[in-house]
């Protein structure tokens, strides 16, 4: 079994985590310090090692890093790795998302995808990477309450119907970018050991 710490202060993220993974497998823990890092990486990739290393750092002991954000095609400098700036400091998540609505107003070309980048840092000579991506389109109106940042907006393209990813939260926790690339990670570690 592979013991991670989660390179993140969040507690409730690392519940979420530790639910997508079979403990038997890959069991997840909170850091007892949430560290400050520099995200200035210029893809996920990138700023998820850069998470991983600093807690590897920090705590001697192998982390799992994430990073994530939504790509919306018909902006396509303006989210991406930086989707939890869009629109700058001091906006909540509602405000992001309504301020996305407001951008693909009149836009024909509404595509648009999450990624989620897992880095899992055993030491510095052995690190591995998972990627989860979930397709979808940018509706044109908000809808639903469950979840969080752009899930409102977010109509995913395998799902029935033309709901948002806040209308299908049971649906989201089985084939979310972060689900899949949990699943992937899972199954590259169960074939290992
Ligand atoms: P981070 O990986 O925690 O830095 O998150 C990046 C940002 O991407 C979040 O603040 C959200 O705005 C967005 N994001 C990532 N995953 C999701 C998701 O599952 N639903 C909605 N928004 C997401």
């Amino acid at each position: 079994m592979l013991d991670l710490i989660l390179a993140s202060g969040n507690a409730h993220k690392a519940s979420e985590f530790a639910e997508l993974f079979d403990s038997k497998v890959i069991s997840i823990r909170a850091a007892s310090k949430k560290l400050e890092v520099i995200e200035d990486g210029s893809t996920y990739f990138a700023n998820a090692l850069l998470k991983a290393e600093a807690y590897y750092q920090e705590f001697k002991t192998p982390v799992l890093a994430d990073d994530s954000g939504l790509n919306v095609l018909a902006l396509p400098q303006e989210l991406g790795i930086y989707s939890a700036r869009f629109g700058g400091e001091g906006l909540s998540d509602s405000d992001r998302a309504h301020l996305l609505l407001k951008k693909m107003e009149g836009k024909k070309e509404r595509e648009a995808y999450f990624i989620c980048v897992l880095c899992v840092y055993l030491n510095p000579k052995e690190i591995f990477y998972f990627e989860g991506r979930l397709n979808g389109s940018i509706g044109h109106s908000y809808r639903g309450s469950a979840g969080f940042g752009y899930d409102p907006v977010f109509i995913p393209s395998e799902a029935e119907g033309e709901l948002s990813l806040s209308e299908l939260n049971d649906w989201k926790n089985k084939n979310s970018h972060r689900s899949l690339a949990a699943g992937f990670a899972q199954k590259f570690f169960l074939n290992r050991s």
